[in-house]
Parts: C-alpha cells; structure tokens; sequence
C-alpha cells in the first residue's frame, strides 16, 4: 500500500508539504507509521501539482514530477522542491504490489491532461475495462484511466462498482484538477487536516499536532474552496 497526500488551498511549497514534516512522505518511503501492507515505499515517487504561471485552464496546468528510485536519496528533488509553489499538489511514494513493473510510468499521480491521481491499493485488472490511455500494464495506471474515462463526477460510482466486483480490491484514491480535491477510502487509511490556509488529504498525519481527523472507510471526500463534503459510499 503506497501513501498519498493531496494539497488545496493557498501557494505553498512542496518541500513543506512532502520533505519538511517530521512524519511527511520523505519519512513515509521508509518509515510509514499507519501502513498495513508493506513495510516501506521504497519503488518510487511522483509529485504533481497545478501551475498557475502558464497560460491554460484557471485552476493550472498539472505538472509531474515523477521517478521509480526511493524519494528519502533524491538529492536534485530535495534540492528544487523548496522554490516550488503551487496551491494544488498530489504526491505519493510507491510500495509495488507483486508482479507489477517498477519504472516511473507505473508511479502515481497518473493524469489525463486535467487531473491528477494517486491509487492506494490493489484491484485484480481482469475485473477493469478494457482501456488504451493507460501509462503503463500496472493496476493503478489501469484504474486511474479507467476512471479518467467514465469522468471524475462519477468517482464514487466508480470505485463501489469495482470494489463489488472483486472484493478483494483496496481503492483509496485521490484525485485533483486545481480546483477540487476528490479521494476515496475503500479498505485504507486516509486523514484530512483542516489549516488556515487549506486542506491536506493524507494516508496518515505528516505530525502529531492536533486538527488531524481520520476518514471512515468507505467514504467519497470532496474540498474544495466552499469546504469539506463527506459521503457515504455502498
Ligand atoms: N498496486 C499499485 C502498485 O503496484 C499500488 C500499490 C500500493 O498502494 N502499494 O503500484
């Protein structure tokens, strides 16, 4: 189970949401404290974020940065990561579920030119569509184009149909496009951190100050700049 984190709200850098916190995604590739399938998130990393600086759509233009080597070694990215800024980030560290290939296509966030997304889990790939827009043959490359296909309004329905399909599947999602900042809990751990200036979406705290609060299971989670939804998934 790899671990995510989703940012909207003011510019902030990506060093003080993924490098900086004590227990941040840096320290979960090696130190997860909440994971509870595999020991660390050594198969890679991905941070994506939207970039207002560039003529395009209001909420940016989703950029990734993305590598299959363990993020606690990548100088050059702890390096740059401090000058960027953005007010919408989705950011992961990978633990490869067996068979799948270790190579940056495969790393999460996945995107369609609009959104971002990061998938927590595992799903058997003969219950999934049949798609062509995946980046790569890894189970979460398949889900995120399938759901890129039937349109992000319809993430919840998504996620309940595949998860009645194989009931075996773990399907924490999160998803972003600048403006909305989308993630399901479908057999994982997901926390949400409400700060003055925005909402973190997060496997599990980056710290133990208090304001974290855990997301049932089962649950479609919306932010955006009108606050927080929560509902129930079937
Ligand atoms: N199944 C996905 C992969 O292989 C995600 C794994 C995970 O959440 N640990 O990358």
């Amino acid at each position: 189970m790899c671990r995510h984190l989703g940012w909207l709200g003011a510019d902030v850098t990506v060093a003080s949401l993924v490098l900086d916190p004590p227990c941040g995604l840096r320290v979960q590739s090696y130190a997860p404290r909440r994971q509870k399938h595999g020991l660390m998130n050594a198969d890679g990393w991905g941070v994506g974020f939207f970039d207002r600086s560039s003529h395009g759509p209001e909420g940016g233009v989703p950029r990734r940065w993305r590598s299959p080597a363990p993020l606690w070694g990548d100088v050059s990215f702890g390096s740059i990561a401090p000058a960027l800024r953005s007010h919408c980030v989705v950011a992961a560290v990978r633990s490869a579920t067996v068979g799948m290939p270790i190579e940056a296509s495969a790393t999460a966030p996945f995107t369609d030119g609009g959104w971002l997304l990061s998938h927590n889990g595992i799903v058997d790939r003969s219950v999934l569509p049949a798609t062509t827009s995946a980046e790569s043959v890894c189970d979460s490359a398949i889900l995120a184009a399938v759901i890129f296909e039937r349109g992000l309004d319809a993430l919840g329905d998504t996620i309940s149909r595949i998860g009645a399909a194989d009931s075996l599947a773990r399907l924490n999602v999160l998803a972003a496009n600048g403006s909305r900042l989308l993630a399901t809990t479908w057999g994982d751990t997901l926390s949400i951190l409400r700060r003055d200036d925005g909402v973190v979406l997060a496997s599990e705290p980056y710290d133990d100050a208090p304001g974290w609060d855990d997301i049932p299971d089962r649950h479609l989670v919306e932010v955006t700049t009108e606050g927080v939804r929560m509902t129930r998934l079937d």
